[in-house]
């Protein structure tokens, strides 16, 4: 039997008792002949409190600083899952993703795997070890600094050592039963999907489907490496994401694959830009020399007796003030009037392969959220995907309204959420 990576999300190590579960489950998977690589996530939300606290001490931390902090929550839960591994008389060793091999280039919070040379995990297989990583970080190849690959990175370092390890599957365990048609938390009715293609993945993902990370469903295409996403509390089978037919689970063949939302970003509006060539190139000129990639933009209609529009995109909240920084420092090279902030912004997207030759996809969607009282401030498509902007406050309502209207709600089983807080 071949190598499997399998990687456990922050939910299902969230205490001792859940490390304890998955350390079973991951000597099982060992005593039926596998070779196993662990990758792990920090416990619960240890994530989110390490940032908290950096924020307490300093409101934009230092880059290099931050990314030590972070990766100390992988290290905890991989020491203590290869404690509870050999407590289970088994041999286990945990490696940082530096030790791992994990090579990035030196961006830090959001760092790009550029190698991976798993040696030393290699030779941890080879002496009868289960290897345990620390997800989501690595080192840089210039500084050698301690870096981190962005919020749910876990899912991208499973992927690149499945990658370079040649692994036969690479297994995401989670808190849900697998990729469903939208997020189970928010839709009971929503339907798991035995098996989708790379492509529409990347697009749930991409809109916000956190269950996948993109980069890890990127990194999975170019590498052809398939990803079984699973509950680490169920036995149930879960999805498969591939190209290719998986575990006898035939191709679904849906005009729409779902529904994905998505609170994590916030709107800036450049107010009053004078109508001219050469603004729009100075304002997103600035906005990625500060590293932060920008979502969706909308430029209006100059006002006639004024000569000037105004620029609106999203990004992340986490670069937000970042954004604004950047932007004040253009402001006398451009001569906008003033920035507006708003955070209380959600994106929603349908998503699906066969929007491309249905007509009225884009029609029965607006429909959809006009029905449910849903006002739309920005959209945007792609060849499989379409995006709007609402109110925070209508997110719910707006995703339940979309799913149902695309008949994609379930007659059968609610959806069952195991863990998780949802942060
Ligand atoms: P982990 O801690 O295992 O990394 P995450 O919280 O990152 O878990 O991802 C799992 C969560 O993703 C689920 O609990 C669910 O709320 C959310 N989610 C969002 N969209 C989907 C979807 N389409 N299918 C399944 N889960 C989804
Ligand atoms: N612990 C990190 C996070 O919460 C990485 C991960 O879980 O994938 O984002
Ligand atoms: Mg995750």
């Amino acid at each position: 039997m071949g190598l499997v990576v399998q990687k456990y999300g922050g939910s299902s190590v969230a205490d001792a008792e859940g490390i304890k579960r998955v350390a079973k489950r991951i000597v099982d998977a060992k005593k039926s002949g596998h070779r196993v690589v662990v990758v792990v996530s920090a416990m619960g939300d240890t994530t989110d409190e390490l940032i908290d606290l950096a924020q307490q001490v300093s409101p934009i931390p230092a880059g290099r600083e931050f990314d030590m902090l972070l990766t100390a929550g992988e290290r905890i839960s991989m020491a203590l899952l290869a404690m509870a591994i050999k407590n289970l008389g088994h041999e286990a060793q945990s490696f940082t993703g530096s030790q791992a091999g994990v090579i990035t280039d030196s961006v830090h919070n959001k760092a790009r795997i550029i190698d991976v040379t798993p040696g030393r995990i290699r030779t941890a297989l080879d002496e009868g070890n289960i290897a345990i990583v620390a997800g989501f970080q690595g080192v840089s190849q210039d500084k050698k600094d301690i870096t981190t690959l962005g919020r749910g990175g876990s899912d991208t370092t499973a992927v690149a050592l499945a990658a370079a390890l040649e692994a036969e599957v690479c297994e995401i365990y989670t808190d849900v039963d697998g990729v469903f048609t939208a997020d189970p938390r928010v839709v009971k009715k929503a339907r798991k999907i035995n098996r989708i293609s790379f492509e529409d993945m990347l697009e749930l993902a991409s809109s916000g489907s956190k269950v996948l990370l993109h980069r890890c469903v990127e990194y999975a295409r170019r590498y052809n490496i398939p990803i079984h996403v699973r509950s680490s509390f169920s036995g149930l089978p879960g999805t498969w994401v591939s190209n290719e037919p998986q575990g006898n689970q035939p191709m679904e063949q849906a005009i729409i694959s779902g529904v994905a939302h998505d609170t994590s970003e916030a709107k800036v509006t450049v107010v009053g830009v004078p109508d001219k060539p050469g603004e729009a190139a100075t304002i997103f000129r600035a906005i990625a020399d500060a590293q932060i990639n920008i979502d969706m933009v909308v430029q209006n209609v100059s006002a006639a007796s004024t000569g000037l529009t105004d620029i609106s995109f999203t990004l992340p909240k986490t670069e937000g003030r970042k954004a604004i920084q950047a932007l004040e420092q253009t402001k006398e090279a451009i001569g906008f009037e003033s920035l507006r902030y708003d955070d209380q912004i959600a994106k929603i997207s349908l998503v699906g392969a066969g929007m491309k030759t249905n007509p009225g996809v884009t029609a029965g969607f607006f429909e959809a959220l006009a029905n449910a009282g849903v006002n739309i401030e920005l959209i945007s498509t792609s060849e499989i995907r379409i995006s709007v902007v609402t109110r925070a406050d209508d997110v719910g309502e707006a995703v339940r309204a979309v799913h149902s209207a695309f008949g994609l709600d379930s007659e059968s089983d609610e959806a069952v959420v195991y863990g998780g807080t949802g942060r």
